[in-house]
């Protein structure tokens, strides 16, 4: 199996957003991001960071520049205490550290606005420490990970902790640190996660268990069982996918095909009726090849899977296609088929 560390740091290097502060290893300008990006997105941060990089190019011109100027550049960004704490930092980074951020934690954490987060971000990021840092992204990728049952609160932290000093690597923690957070975003997203874009899931507890929506434990409990018949249809070597609709639940992701039982429905006649009514096709035989259970914020899926060998190929168009089995990761799909994906190509 592929260690964590290197093949998360890896992913990271090659689909890492390009931002304005990763463009730099400037202790300050990472400082001023990491602190703007606490309750902010990055889309509304990128064009504040820009123009406070500009009116203020390093720690000597914040420090010396009028409250009143700060302020203002902060407009918009809301909480001003953080804003206060960045000039008051600054002049303190000046007067007692000669005009650098600190590189030992424990005077970095005298730093007003310095919080265990800003030190781990900022050093790790900046000079390489080694610190981990954990967010509601690195939590909640954790809690996967191990699959931890429980909130996603700071009362996870000790074991979310203990998880991240065995597998920080000595080099390149800046990068570790930002791949962990950027997997949490964009991959291993609250809602949805794409786990079959995951570079990963094959050391993920909660995707082998089929739990990652409901870890960590969502406000919501689970309130029903859904039956479902899945049908894999396959064609010199390819497999048929297709693209849900834009807008609703799962929206623009892909799936093989099928769909609920009916009551009083076995799987077969379930299987034969849902892919008549999506896809127009007939069966010449079927079979079914095993069941996967997938749990998902307000319901409990059993997906019965079927070999489905079709009289004619169903039509293939921009949002129905036959695929590779390789080519799967391209296709972002919703947990219970990434789950199936994995049964099939393991
Ligand atoms: Fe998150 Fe899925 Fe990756 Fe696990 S496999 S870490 S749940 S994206």
């Amino acid at each position: 199996m592929k260690p964590f560390a290197p093949t998360l740091t890896a992913w990271y290097r090659k689909n890492a957003r390009d931002l304005p502060w990763r463009r730099t290893k400037d202790p300050y300008k990472i400082w001023i991001s990491e602190i703007m990006l606490q309750q902010t997105t990055v889309n509304a941060v990128i064009p504040y960071f820009e123009k406070w990089i500009i009116a203020f190019p390093t720690v000597h011109q914040l420090a010396q520049a009028p409250l009143q100027k700060v302020l203002t550049h902060w407009q918009g960004l809301g909480y001003y205490n953080r804003a206060r704490n960045l000039h008051k930092s600054a002049q303190h980074i000046i007067a007692e550290h000669q005009g650098f951020v600190p590189r030992d934690p424990e005077l970095a954490r005298k730093l007003p606005g310095f919080g265990p987060y800003t030190v781990g971000a900022v050093l790790s990021i900046a000079y390489d420490i080694k610190l981990p840092i954990i967010d509601a992204n690195v939590r909640r990728v954790v809690m996967r990970l191990l699959s931890m049952e429980g909130v996603a609160d700071t009362k996870q932290d000790k074991k979310v902790l203990q998880f991240l000093h065995t597998v920080l690597p000595n080099k390149s923690i800046g990068d570790f640190n930002q791949a962990l957070m950027e997997l949490g975003a964009k991959v291993c997203r609250s809602k949805e996660p794409l786990c079959l874009q995951c570079p990963v899931s094959l050391l993920c507890k909660a995707f082998k268990e089929g739990k990652q929506e409901i870890i960590p434990t969502p406000k919501k409990r689970i309130i029903k069982d859904i039956d479902a018949v899945i049908a894999i249809i396959e064609s010199q070597g390819k497999y048929f996918i297709q693209k849900r609709p834009s807008k609703g639940l799962l929206a623009d992701l892909w799936e093989f095909p099928g769909g609920k039982l009916e009551q009083g429905e076995s799987h077969k006649e379930a299987l034969i009726r849902e892919i008549w009514e999506e896809l127009r096709i007939k069966s010449k035989t079927s079979k079914h090849l095993f069941d996967v259970q997938h749990f998902y914020t307000e319901f409990r899926v059993k997906l019965s899977v079927w070999s489905f060998d079709p009289l004619s190929l169903p039509a293939t168009d921009l949002t129905h296609k036959f695929v590779l089995p390789k080519e799967f990761s391209k296709y972002p799909m919703p947990s219970g088929s990434a789950r199936i994906v994995k049964r099939l190509f393991p």
